[in-house]
């Protein structure tokens, strides 16, 4: 895929709605809130020409192609912060996303689901990333359950993985206990989808592909298309075929605990480990071990201590 100069204007964001006549679910779906991620940016905008000539039944639609603009026009995850991370509201905004989240956020509480197209770094096949089973926990409450899982069944993706936020507050208390016992930061993980759970709404993560798959806008298209079918807005397009899914439960955020330690192998998602394989390496020896049968996910070769190196995922039967 050639990649063009972009230059949108970057001090404001381009927000398109459709609305029904009758009421019904309103839905938001999101492009490049990692400026490098334009699977979605594609899908949303072929998406937008497509409903200019069709009925909505119900509801409706609101569409931002573009999430993180600057980042977009530089070909870039981010400007100064991850969006995906610590997502809230800024009295006294200070970065570019800063300012991005005080447009974002309010939106996002506008609407009842949350549709965010993604792509990743290191990989083969689209995937979907659900929320958490209903519970009154402190990390994510939820009690949306049904709703949101019916969706991404939907989708009619094989691999449907869960327990992100989860993992990234086991992370993040582990981290700071490190650190001298600090109260956990369980917010840094809380991104777009997050965000929406929190004010009651439901949401998912469609990873559409590998950045530079020339398939992912269309896996994203197909994806835009489902929900709208699913919820009703449109109402005669067929539904997606639904393969047998595998579930997968994200069990631990894997940090670099040493200087000199990387990834033992050249990871992609859904790697498969089995129990005791080595997943991280230093210059004296392995580090890091799949502690059960399972899967590698997200792997990001250069982070400094403390950070990511990826994620340990479990089979999980929670999809049937
Ligand atoms: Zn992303």
């Amino acid at each position: 895929m050639t990649a063009l100069p972009k230059s949108e204007p970057d001090s404001r964001l381009e927000i398109i709605q459709l609305r029904s006549l009758q009421p019904g679910p309103r839905l938001i779906v999101t492009g490049a809130v990692h400026g490098n991620e334009t699977a979605g940016t594609i899908a949303i905008r072929r998406m937008i020409e497509e409903l200019r000539n069709k009925d909505l039944a119900r509801g409706s639609v609101t569409f931002v192609p573009i999430v993180n603009v600057r980042a977009y026009n530089l070909g870039q995850r981010a400007v100064d912060a991850n969006l995906n991370r610590d997502l809230r509201e800024h009295a006294a905004p200070v970065t570019y996303e800063d300012h991005v989240a005080n447009v974002i956020c309010p939106l996002l509480r506008e609407h009842d689901v949350l549709l965010d197209l993604h792509s990743f770094r290191r990989g083969d096949f689209p995937f979907v990333l659900v929320g958490p089973v209903n519970n009154t926990g402190e990390i994510e409450p939820f009690n949306r359950q049904a709703e949101e899982q019916a969706l991404a069944l939907a989708l009619g993706l094989e691999h449907m993985v869960y327990g992100w936020l989860t993992a990234n507050g086991a992370a993040a208390i582990g981290r700071e206990a490190a650190l001298g016992g600090a109260p956990a930061n369980v917010s840094h993980g809380v991104g777009m989808t997050e965000y929406m759970r929190s004010q009651g709404g439901y949401a998912l993560t469609v990873e559409c592909g590998q950045h530079d798959d020339p398939n992912g806008p269309e896996v994203g298209y197909q994806m835009i298309a489902a929900t709208l079918g699913h919820l009703g807005i449109v109402t005669d397009w067929p539904p997606r075929p639904r393969p047998r899914v595998t579930g997968i439960r994200i069990a631990a955020a894997l940090l670099k605990q040493q200087e000199d330690e990387t990834l033992a192998a050249d990871f992609q998602n859904f790697d498969k480990l089995a129990a005791g394989d080595v997943i991280t390496q230093t210059r004296a020896g392995p580090a890091q071990r799949a502690p059960s049968d399972g899967y590698i996910l997200f792997p990001a070769q250069h982070s400094s201590v403390g950070d990511k190196m990826a994620y340990f995922a479990e089979p999980s039967a929670r999809f049937g």
